[in-house]
């Protein structure tokens, strides 16, 4: 018989394609909450991304250094099969709008039915951040002037500053 999950770890996933101020605050409340928590970036060969996944980890294991509880890893596959492997009991993800709650609610339900040992739990984005995705600051990143990286310091943490807007100088196509 395999072991239990451990309901004291979550696992939170995703593209971070890169990681936002608003991924950042949800992993670190998340690391309040659980005993310990995984970031998975999730590979999706679907989407293009702008950062490889070598340097999502990368970036995301600078911006994530102060938290000890924290790992960061890559997946490919379904979420549910890599927080299972982590031997994690639960799915964390956050939700930012109505929008958000109803992608989510079917993903978690469709995730129930493949895992049902796996709970998803969700936090609410901060006040402050509910309007940044990384749609969002690649937009700005790409079409922003002298001041773009002064703008993508309100959205972004420091170490993704320089690579992103580096991304868009040196000739990135996807958005
Ligand atoms: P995905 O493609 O799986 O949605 P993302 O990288 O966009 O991956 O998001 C990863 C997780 O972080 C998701 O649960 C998403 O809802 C959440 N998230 C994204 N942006 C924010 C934000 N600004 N504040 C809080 N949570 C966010």
């Amino acid at each position: 018989m395999s072991k239990p999950l451990d309901s004291r770890h979550a696992v939170c996933v995703g593209s971070f394609d890169p990681v936002t101020l608003g991924h950042a605050d949800i992993i670190a409340r998340g690391a309040r909450v659980f005993d310990r928590l995984t970031v998975g970036i999730g590979i999706n060969p679907d989407k293009r991304p702008l950062f490889s996944s070598d340097e999502r980890i990368e970036l995301m294991r600078q911006v994530l250094e102060p938290l000890e509880n924290v790992t960061v890893a890559s997946f490919d596959g379904l979420a549910v099969n890599f927080v299972r492997d982590c031997g994690a009991a639960v799915l964390l993800r956050g939700v930012r709008s109505l929008m958000d709650i109803e992608s989510e609610l079917t993903m978690s339900l469709t995730n129930r039915s493949l895992a049902p040992e796996i709970e998803t739990v969700f936090l609410m984005a901060n006040e402050n951040y509910s309007h940044v995705s990384s749609t969002l600051i690649k937009q700005i990143a790409r079409f922003g002037k002298d001041d773009a990286a002064d703008r993508l310091r309100s959205f972004v943490p420091d170490p993704v500053v320089a690579p992103l807007i580096a991304k868009y100088r040196d000739g990135a196509s996807s958005a």
